[in-house]
């Protein structure tokens, strides 16, 4: 019920004001934002790797609408891919971007935001690693997945994102399930039409179930984005069956959520790899977390009660 009153409200400047400025906010975005400059990412990032999970960084930003804002995202990845190549992480590290973040809803945004892209996935590439685009609200799709066959021809292992809710992800998937094709399957965040996207959970769930069949018979490398645990065992169930080894594919979830699931997966010898966002521009990302659990606008509203 509250879901789409805190989607449509990530969307708010005057709510985003309202929530970014008041000092009760602060440590509930701590639970699910590694901290605001990239030092503290990196503390976050090497305790997570130092227990053996898997990490990919989103520096938060998106829908920008401003040329030098998106030029200040973009130098903003290409140190994050210094200071991976710096600190050796590369292995265990990888990028998630957000186009938006990049320009792509500027006039000539499909140009802009590959431009911007491009030299990001080479700064990735050098750096040991590299990157997955995001995937934002449902017109975006076409566009990204035409940047994201553009940065394929030279970086062949950048990953993209496919959302479940959406009518059009099983042939997207079937699309994108072929040798070398990274790929992460999430149910999808943002609030959607129901001209093109499942409205009812249950609809977005066996959809969900039915794209992770194609991606995991195909040859690709799955990435399973997801905390519900009916996924995850269907995941295990899938890989069993189709003997698709540990190092196969992989379960994602994001930082601070599930934290013990992760843990266990990755004793279990599953490759886990944790979102990790960081950057002063968490809003919409923490207000998609609310919307996404009644339970953690609960935790939210308890805090500001007991101040
Ligand atoms: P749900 O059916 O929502 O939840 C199942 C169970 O998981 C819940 O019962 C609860 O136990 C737990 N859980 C789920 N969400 C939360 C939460 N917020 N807090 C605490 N517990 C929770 N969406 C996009 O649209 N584009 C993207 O690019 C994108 N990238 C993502 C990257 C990763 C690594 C992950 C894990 C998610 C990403 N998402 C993205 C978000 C995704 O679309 C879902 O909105 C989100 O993951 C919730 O769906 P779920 O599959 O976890 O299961």
């Amino acid at each position: 019920m509250f879901g789409p009153v805190l989607l449509a409200a990530s969307r708010s400047d005057g709510i985003r004001r309202l929530v970014s400025t008041a000092p009760v906010t602060r440590p509930v975005v701590n639970r699910f934002v590694a901290g605001e400059q990239l030092d503290p990412c990196l503390q976050a990032v090497r305790s997570l790797t130092g227990r053996g999970l898997q990490v990919t960084l989103d520096h938060l930003g998106e829908d920008t609408t401003d040329r030098t804002e998106a030029l200040r995202n973009r130098d903003a990845y290409l140190a994050l891919a210094q200071a991976l190549a710096e600190e050796g992480l590369g292995t265990r590290a990888e990028m998630s971007v957000k186009l938006s973040a990049f320009g792509q809803a500027l006039p000539g945004g499909h140009d802009v935001a590959l431009a911007n892209a491009r030299p990001v996935v080479e700064a990735a590439a050098e750096a040991g690693t590299t990157v997955t685009l995001d995937m934002e609200a449902h017109h975006t799709v076409d566009s990204t997945l035409a940047v994201l066959a553009e940065l394929r021809t030279g970086h062949p292992q950048t990953g993209a994102v496919l959302q479940s809710c959406l009518f059009r992800t099983e042939e997207d998937a079937v699309a994108l399930s072929g040798e070398g094709s990274r790929v992460r399957l999430v149910k999808g965040a943002y609030n959607e039409p129901a001209a093109v996207a499942h409205q009812r959970k249950a609809d977005v769930d066996r959809a969900y179930v039915r794209c992770l069949k194609i991606l995991m018979s195909g040859k690709g490398y799955p990435m399973v984005g997801s905390h519900d645990p009916r996924m995850v065992a269907i995941a295990q169930e899938l890989a069993r069956r189709l003997g698709r080894k540990h190092d196969e594919f992989e379960f994602q979830m994001l930082y601070g959520i599930r934290d013990a699931e992760q843990q266990r997966l990755a004793a279990e010898g599953h490759r886990v790899r944790v979102y990790v966002p960081y950057g002063t521009d968490w809003y919409a990302y923490f207000m998609r977390r609310l919307a996404e659990r009644p339970a953690n606008l609960g935790f939210f509203l308890r805090s500001l009660a007991t101040r």
